[in-house]
């Protein structure tokens, strides 16, 4: 019996049959213009590319041009790599340009599909990203296709890895660039930390199209970037408060074993504040629950886990004053293993340790926000429609499942389930066995590197030679998935493994070609493929004789998306293969959900020992469980986002006052605001709106406009004056204050002045910034701690983290301020020390970043602002950044009196200042 969806769906077609269809016409247009563009010359299709260009320029619309820029393009492969773009290739294409997720099988060609819109769109001359899951195929990819875009007279970059700036900057400069999702991500971060615009490395975030599109926005989008570096040093608050917990009464905080939990009680919460209070952590009259206490309380949380739930010789030992974790399980040391957000300095602190700096992040982006940037995007993958849902609500992408160029020719099996994991690994084996005799290739599916070694042993028991694969080596690993559809090969790959390489029946011909070119330099190579290439036809017909590849999953995974993957490996383009899924009722999947009911049903349906159960409930009942879990994952991932678009907003703010202070000429316009309102805010402290004069504190404000502003006014003089009222003060004070600095100006020089406002201020976000990504780390981490008033935790968090913005952005104008009116011209003795130090700083950042871990790179410049500071006065080097001493034009302006920078010996008036 059909039911009434699928009988309106047979009537009306599905939503994606329509997509398909509408697509259509633009593929007929597309082919119908095939035969003018076989005709056109090399350098005609290049004259084709400025062409479009011009009509672009002149106003045409991308859409208009595309069956002309499709059809271009398609020749353009042709003769490039001899590859005819198929017509679903090209309609996969279409609808990446339209911004959706083209659903597409594995070895359809999507590396080719991509060069479709990414030529149409590269013409705009905005510059088109394509993003791979590794650098390996970032490379692979980008050198197959440039002889595409070259044919068409377009260039195309790569980046990859601790590449050369000027390297990385010129792909990023070419029209189509391949990169990975990680590299792009950390140089976004990256260029965002720089301090001029010259040295930023991505352009617009026009287009992108993300292959592997599920892998990138769906698996990896929990995990943030993040470049990180070492803290300030806080010993002093870990130790301040590591006294005050033994203090606590017990009722101040329960605790929870099981979930490993412990929270302060109300009581405990007044007990707290009070000694906080008296131990001067905490200001007078700020309570635990201002925003500005966020990290006195994330600490106190964390000294509070230190006391009552990690017990020394226990969860840890102390070992040459040092705080080494023991694992739970094992009874082991892990040596080097630290917990994260200050429980371990807490520990240490609890121990009477020397505490060790924490780490903390310097800058922070997730997937879902970077891709976000992008005004288009498009996605490629075989696995999207199980997850369409969350690319629409998250992302906004639809999906299109576009139909492959043959029909699927495989034979997918029903699940077979077992009773136990060995009666089920026995199983396997003998599978394996009868297939591999036939010669056919196997594909080996597992859910973890632990399962498949322990499959690999079971197979190396019966005598069985086998490959594995767990996506570490890429390369190797495409050697490996190239060997996989070989006569008899056996393979053991787990989830990620391989993705991107395509599983040819025979094996890959052109790796083998690659070989025996190797293998025998002086040969012919043309003669060698020659030779190869009739061997492998043989070797394909055996193997699609032997019935293809046959892929068999040890597991079904949490989520149906993954198993599509792994069947997908087999029956490309129309070859023959088969895929089968082994289970048992002590897999993780089963124990976790329904394997009571599947028991119940197993029952029902009659099971005997050593033997499976093969039936179509059993595959629904499973969908529906990994359906379910699919759900609660993306709910937990929904909820994380929603978190991180608080702090994304914030980015954005900060990114783009960030770039708008580095296109400025001149921001003193800025500064001069800043200055401005800090007047204000001086003023309404110590004369409050409505107050008489006898009410107000003139000689606060005086010491106050010393401190803050730099500037000595005759405050209590005027405050005496007749018929002065706040309003005048203010006045006064600022005129004063833009004076003072209008003298700095003077004395700088202009230009100079210029660029120290500009370094003070870029600088002053950087570190504010930095300070406040850390609290709302902490923020994150004590919102629950707030949340037993029955508040929701997430609006608690949003309404805190704009508060603690704004006073952010409040203490960035005083530090400003203050900044600025602090500088003077420096002195010989000061200059010398400061290059010097300047030098060793950059040593040892050199050899930070030779240290440092690819992933993470630490990047902070020293803070020139930092140098000196001591005195009172910020004393600033008219333009170290760059300064050069064998160029005069980077020296900004030396004093008269200052050792000539070009390092004669000589006074500057004396040697390159001497007025001649
Ligand atoms: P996918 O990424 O979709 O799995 P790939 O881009 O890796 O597929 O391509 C798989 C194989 O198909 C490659 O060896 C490629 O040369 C081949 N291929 C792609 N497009 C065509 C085409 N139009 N005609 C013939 N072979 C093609
Ligand atoms: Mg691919």
């Amino acid at each position: 019996m059909l039911g009434i969806g699928t009988i309106a769906r047979k009537v009306f077609g599905t939503p994606n049959d329509r997509k398909i269809k509408a697509t259509r016409p633009l593929v007929d247009k597309i082919n119908a213009l095939e035969p003018e563009f076989e005709k056109l010359d090399d350098a005609g299709l290049i004259a084709k590319t400025e062409e479009f260009r011009k009509r672009i320029a002149d106003g045409e619309s991308l859409d208009h041009i595309l069956p002309e820029a499709f059809a271009n393009c398609r020749e353009g492969a042709r003769r490039a790599i001899g590859l005819r773009a198929f017509d679903v290739q090209l309609m996969g294409g279409i609808f990446l340009h339209q911004g959706n997720i083209s659903e597409m099988k594995t070895g359809e060609g999507k590396t080719l599909v991509a060069t479709f819109p990414a030529y149409l769109n590269a013409l705009t001359g905005k510059g088109v990203h394509i993003v791979t899951v590794n650098d390996y195929l970032a490379r692979r990819d980008a050198e197959w296709m440039s002889k595409v875009y070259g044919a068409l007279g377009l260039t195309t970059g790569v980046v990859y890895p601790q590449q050369p700036e000027d390297e990385k900057r010129t792909a990023y400069a070419a029209d189509i660039t391949y990169a990975t999702n990680n590299e792009l991500g950390f140089d976004y971060l990256r260029d965002n930390m720089k301090s001029e615009l010259s040295q930023m490395m991505q352009r617009e975030h026009y287009f992108a199209v993300v292959d592997e599109v599920d892998s990138i926005l769906v698996d990896e989008a929990r995990t943030p970037l993040i470049i990180s570096g070492p803290s300030q040093d806080r010993s002093e608050l870990y130790i301040a408060i590591d006294k005050i917990i033994p203090e606590l009464a017990d009722d101040a905080y329960t605790m929870d074993e099981k979930t490993r939990n412990v929270t302060f009680t109300e009581e405990g919460n007044e007990a707290l504040e009070e000694l906080l209070h008296a131990r001067g952590i905490l200001p007078e009259g700020q309570t635990l629950y201002d925003p500005e206490s966020t990290t006195v309380v994330h600490h106190v949380n964390q000294g509070l886990r230190a006391h009552k739930l990690y017990s020394r010789d226990k969860d840890y030992i102390v070992r040459d004053g040092n705080v080494v974790l023991i694992d739970e399980f094992t009874g082991r040391m892990m040596v080097g293993r630290r917990l994260s957000d200050g429980l371990h300095q807490a520990i240490e602190a609890k121990e009477g340790c020397q505490i060790q700096p924490e780490n903390v992040t310097l800058a922070q982006v997730t997937f879902q926000n970077y891709f976000r940037l992008y005004e288009k995007l498009g996605g490629m993958t075989g696995t999207a429609a199980t997850e369409a849902e969350e690319f629409m609500e998250i992302y906004g992408l639809g999906v299109v499942e576009v139909p492959t160029n043959r029909p699927i020719a495989r034979q997918d099996d029903d699940d077979q389930v077992f009773r136990t994991a060995r009666e089920k690994y026995d199983a396997i084996v003998e599978e394996i066995k009868i297939a591999h005799e036939k010669g056919q290739p196997v594909l080996v599916g597992t859910t973890s590197i632990e399962k498949s070694e322990l499959l690999s042993q079971l197979l190396t028991r019966a005598g069985l030679k086998h490959n594995v694969l767990n996506a570490r080596q890429h390369e190797q690993e495409a050697q490996i998935v190239a060997d996989a559809g070989k006569l008899g090969a056996v393979t053991i790959a787990t989830n990620m493994a391989g993705r991107g390489t395509d599983i040819k029946l025979g094996g890959n011909v052109e790796f083998k070609i690659m070989q025996a070119i190797e293998a025998d330099p002086e040969a012919d190579p043309e003669a060698i493929r020659a030779r190869i290439e009739e061997g492998h036809a043989q070797d394909e017909a055996a193997v699609k004789a032997a019935g293809g590849l046959f892929v068999l999953a040890t597991e079904r995974h949490e989520s149906r998306r993954i198993d599509n993957q792994l069947r997908g490996r087999s029956g490309r383009q129309g070859d023959p293969g088969r895929s089968s899924f082994y289970l048992s009722l002590e897999d993780d999947l089963m124990r976790i959900f329904g394997s009571e009911r599947l028991d119940r049903m197993l029952s029902k349906l009659g099971m005997k020992e050593g033997e499976a159960i093969v039936h179509p409930w059993v595959n629904k009942s499973l969908e529906r469980a990994q359906a379910k879990v699919e759900g609660r994952n993306f709910d937990i991932r929904k909820q994380l986002l929603k978190f991180d678009d608080v702090m994304n907003d914030q980015r954005k703010v900060i990114f783009a006052q960030r770039r708008e202070i580095m296109e400025a000429e001149d921001v003193s316009e800025i500064t001069e605001d800043m200055r401005h309102e800090v007047v204000d805010e001086l003023v309404d402290t110590y004369i409050p709106p409505k107050t008489y004069a006898d009410q107000w504190n003139t000689e606060g404000l005086y010491a106050a406009a010393i401190e803050k502003l730099g500037v000595d006014a005759p405050v209590m003089k005027w405050g005496d004056e007749e018929g002065v009222d706040a309003e005048i003060i203010r006045e006064r004070l600022e005129e004063a204050s833009d004076k003072m600095i209008a003298d700095k100006a003077a004395a700088f020089g202009p230009a100079t002045m210029r660029q120290i406002e500009k370094q003070v201020l870029l600088q002053t976000i950087d570190t504010k910034w930095r300070e406040h990504l850390l609290t709302l780390e902490h923020l994150r981490s004590v919102v629950g701690f707030r949340g037993y008033a029955q508040r929701d935790p997430l609006n608690e968090y949003k309404t805190e983290a704009f508060q603690l913005f704004e006073s952010m952005l409040e203490s960035l104008r005083e530090t400003v301020t203050e900044q600025l009116s602090r500088i003077r011209p420096i002195t010989e003795d000061e200059q010398r020390a400061m290059f010097q130090q300047l030098a060793q700083q950059q040593a040892a950042l050199r050899q930070q970043a030779e240290a440092a871990q690819p992933a993470t790179a630490p990047t902070p410049v020293p803070a020139a602002a930092d140098t000196g500071a001591e005195a009172g006065g910020v004393a600033l080097a008219p333009l170290v950044e760059g300064f050069d001493e064998s160029n005069p034009d980077t020296w900004g302006s030396p004093s008269r009196n200052d050792a000539c920078p070009c390092g004669s010996g000589k006074k500057f008036k004396h040697c390159h200042g001497r007025l001649s």
